[in-house]
């Protein structure tokens, strides 16, 4: 049997894997557009490649998926976080879990990962094919052929389709698939950019770039659907980022905004702290210093930084004695910090982390991740309507496809 897997991603190459492993029998061909495999892989986790994640119950994981959490229960209990964690380890890269639950190489080298397929490629003799551009896919009585930029054509009896989104472009992944495989008869659902920073209107958080907080609570703010999310967040010279934004940026994928009709935010920056408890401090610490500057008594609370923006934002003024800082101003203070008002005018233009949408998942087989509109065609990755928070999940979600997949064309 011939096989035929279009994309040198995570996905991809688990797959590879999966079938060199299990079934030696198979022909396997990985075609990749790069000179080079995994190089989403590699810059992924800031080049410390966040492989899965630390946490050990499936149904758990699984809400780590604002798509495609039902349709990936099958595959992820079958290659489930801990076990892609062993079969890392078992392949010679240790990995360890941080406090966070992200789980990384020890080296902190996203390149030990994708190592670990070349050498497997090379030993079970998968074919590698660089530099192969997949442009079309015809589906014969029996099998496939697969026209190629500059090649040759290539006929296989199985595709699977593991060409990922069309986040980070010059990685490869340009959005390739979902032409071809609309033509080959599927439904793609709309795309749209998801874990992304936010562009605010309001210049202020530029002068506080790089200042980040453990935990804030954001939320969107008028939307009949309630949207929050929790999590470290920081201030960026266009706006805001960090976890929090990012799980609620993917919440909110396919929601719209923009510099006409923006997205009112609110940002708690004491989530664990009542707006009252919060003023009582607040007049405490005026009350132990009346003759300092309000500005300069703040940063008992906040960053030095953080507290000139609170006093230009509130209009108060910066030369103003805590003598003179009524209760009413005190409050102002207090409910601003607990609800930072912000409006969002975009998004960060190509810095999403991945793509929301794809592969129509009611046409495709969870179990074995077949086509259920044209047999023999499969489906790993991204490229399937599925994404997942940050934190080593949509790595997690392309392993656990790609094995699926793998397994089942063997069979
Ligand atoms: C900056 C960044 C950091 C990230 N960090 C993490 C992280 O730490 N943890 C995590 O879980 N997720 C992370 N992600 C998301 C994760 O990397 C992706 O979801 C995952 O790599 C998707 O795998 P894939 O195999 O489906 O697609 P990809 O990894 O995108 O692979 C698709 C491959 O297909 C190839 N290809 C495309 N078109 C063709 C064609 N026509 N012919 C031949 N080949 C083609 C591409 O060149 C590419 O190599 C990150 C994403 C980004 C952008």
């Amino acid at each position: 049997m011939r096989v035929a897997i279009v994309g040198g991603g995570a996905a991809g190459m688990m797959c590879a894997a999966t079938i060199a492993e299990e079934y030696p029998d198979v022909d396997i061909f990985l075609l990749e557009k790069n000179a080079s495999l995994g190089k989403k892989v590699i810059i992924s986790g800031g080049g410390r490649c966040n492989v899965t994640t630390g946490i050990e119950d499936i149904a758990q994981v699984l809400e780590k998926y604002p798509r495609g959490n039902k349709f990936l229960q099958s595959a992820m209990h079958r290659f489930s976080p801990i076990m892609v964690y062993a079969w890392f380890e078992a392949h010679g890269v240790p990995l360890k879990c941080e406090d966070d639950l992200r789980v990384f190489p020890v080296s902190n080298n996203g390149k030990d990962i994708v190592a670990v397929f070349e050498d497997l490629f090379e030993e079970k003799n998968v074919q590698v094919l660089y530099k192969h551009n997949v442009q079309h896919i015809t589906k014969q009585d029996t099998g496939f052929v697969l026209s190629l930029k500059d090649q040759e054509d290539l006929e296989v009896d199985n595709v699977v389709m593991a060409l990922g989104g069309q986040a980070y472009r010059h990685t490869g992944s340009t959005g390739d698939g979902y032409d071809m495989i609309e033509q080959l008869g599927h439904t793609i659902t709309p795309l749209a950019p998801s874990l992304n920073s936010f562009l605010t209107k309001e210049s202020w958080p530029k002068t506080l770039s790089g200042l980040s907080f453990q935990k804030a609570t954001i939320f969107v703010y008028g939307q009949k659907k309630k949207y929050t999310s929790t999590g470290p967040f920081l201030f960026t010279h266009m706006g805001v980022s960090g976890p929090a934004v990012f799980a609620l940026s993917s919440r909110i994928a396919f929601l719209e905004y923009d510099k006409e009709t923006p997205l009112d935010i609110r940002i708690d920056i004491f989530p664990d702290m009542a707006e009252e408890k919060l003023l009582e401090q607040l007049q405490q610490t005026r009350e132990t210093s009346m003759q300092k500057t309000f500005k300069n008594t703040l940063p008992h609370l906040v960053a030095k930084s953080f507290a000139e923006t609170v006093c230009q934002e509130l209009n108060i003024p910066l030369d103003k004695k805590n003598a003179d800082m009524s209760k009413k101003e005190l409050s102002r203070v207090a409910a601003f910090v607990k609800g930072l008002p912000l409006q969002v005018i975009g998004r960060g233009a190509g810095d999403e982390f991945v793509t929301a949408g794809g592969v129509e998942l009611s046409e495709v087989d969870p179990k074995t991740m077949e086509s259920k509109i044209c047999p023999g065609l499969f489906f790993a990755g991204e490229i399937l309507d599925i994404d997942g928070y940050t934190g080593g999940f949509n790595l997690q979600a392309s392993w656990a496809t790609g094995n699926a997949a793998g397994l089942a064309i063997g069979k």
